[in-house]
């Protein structure tokens, strides 16, 4: 069913009503970044695997060094030199010690570590060290699965990966995860006046730039984009992208053509290949032009053309359906409360989202508009790190007042 104007809220919901997680697949470590978990991991091995030196130092047998002090210190005649990764079967007897290095295995006979610092090498015809402390049995020691047990749970599904749990599923040896597949969001530009940069700008035109922000728009939240091109202003040819985009992708994205101008073809080319328009308006500045629908089971935005309006409507409602698709949690930008630092005024009836400038002062926050605010001017988004909220039947906000502002 197709409605007019709808609340933010209630775009939100129809939005996350309709999209559903994307399933799952086997996925080499290193394009996991950001994904999300779809299976328990249980830990194959200990780790660490073996006892092994937390210090550069000698492995002895804390008997023979009880009496060991600065100012007698005990001798011990070395019998072997111990680096990390090599193999031995070297066995410790009375008073006798291996030089050793952090990461290498403790020897047979070993349960102490006593750290360079604490020794002075002597060379006569054979090697020995003078020891100057007592320890217990244990120091700097790494015992076998004290980190990680085998059989234990180390990530549980429905984790969002990050570096360190990618490093500690290769700790495990592992090479592949299970995760929720990366969505494949197709782009398409229309407009009669759009020049590809790169080309040269003909009298009356301008370049191509939401497709830019939009691929970039899509990699910073983990999805894949498809770059479909402009399409100019006419109905064969937008039809024509939009299946393309179908066959290619998981979601569709256009760009302009949304409002209610003579050459706005985008939601006549969806109702023509038999597609559903759930929405087509909301009340929200900028972006009221927003198209939300489905075509043969993709779902659709169609974002409005203005620079600034096509990145807000975006991140307001396109963000948290790539975010749903992912499996994560759809939650919308961070909000910070923040002083005002100048008076605001506007009209009632729609969210206004301005872009704003914050900026942390100890506990507290500040926030300014980046100047004008037309919804062509991409300028002021460069400028701004927030969107200031204001609400709906709000016409007024003074100076010093506390707002919303979302992070971006
Ligand atoms: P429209 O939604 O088609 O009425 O476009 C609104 C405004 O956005 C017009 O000034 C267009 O020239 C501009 N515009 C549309 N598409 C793009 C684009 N891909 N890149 C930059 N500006 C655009
Ligand atoms: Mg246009």
């Amino acid at each position: 069913m197709e409605r007019r104007m709808v609340s933010f809220e209630e775009a939100l919901s129809i939005i996350l009503s309709k999209i559903n997680p994307l399933e799952s697949k086997e996925t080499e470590l290193l394009n996991c970044l950001d994904l999300v978990l779809q299976e328990d991991v249980i830990s194959p091995i200990d780790i660490p695997p073996f006892n092994n030196s937390a210090m550069d130092g000698y492995a002895v047998r804390s008997e023979d060094i009880k009496r060991a002090s600065f100012e007698k210190p005990v001798v011990l005649e070395v019998i072997e030199e111990l680096w990390a990764g090599k193999k031995t079967k070297c066995k410790i007897g009375e008073r006798k010690a291996v030089k050793i290095m952090t990461g290498a295995p403790i020897p047979e006979g070993a349960d102490t570590v006593v750290k360079v610092e604490d020794t002075k090498k002597i060379v006569d015809r054979k090697e020995y060290v003078k020891i100057f402390v007592s320890q217990s049995p244990g120091e700097n020691i790494r015992l076998a699965g004290e980190n990680v047990k085998r059989g234990e749970l180390i990530l549980s599904k429905g984790r969002v990966l990050g570096p360190a749990e990618i490093g500690m599923a290769a700790s495990l040896g592992l090479t592949k995860l299970k995760v929720i597949r990366k969505p494949k969001i197709a782009v398409i530009a229309t407009g009669n006046e759009l020049v590809k940069p790169g080309k040269k700008l003909k009298e009356f035109m301008i370049y191509e730039s939401n497709l830019y922000a939009l691929a970039s728009l899509i990699k910073k939240y983990s999805g894949i984009p498809i770059n479909m091109g402009i399409a100019r202003d006419n109905l064969a040819k937008i039809k024509d992208k939009i299946n393309h985009a179908i066959m290619k992708s998981d979601l569709i994205l256009t760009s302009a053509g949304v409002s209610v101008g003579e050459y706005d073809f985008v939601r006549e080319a969806l109702i023509s290949i038999n597609g559903n328009i759930y929405f087509w308006q909301v009340a929200v500045k900028p972006g009221k032009p927003l198209v939300f629908g489905e075509v043969h089971g993709k779902p659709l935005f169609g974002l409005p053309g203005n620079p600034v309006s096509n990145i807000t409507s975006f991140l307001l409602f396109v963000r948290p359906a790539i975010l749903k698709m992912m499996g994560k949690k759809p939650e919308n930008l961070p909000i910070v409360k923040a002083i005002l630092e100048e008076e605001i005024k506007k009209k009632g009836g729609r969210r206004h989202f301005l872009r704003g400038i914050i900026r942390f002062d100890g506990d507290r926050a500040f926030v300014k508009t980046t100047g004008p605010q037309g919804s062509g001017i991409l300028k002021s988004m460069v400028l701004a790190n927030c969107l200031i909220v204001i609400p709906e039947d709000v016409k007024f906000i003074p100076h010093g007042e506390k707002i919303d502002c979302l992070l971006i």
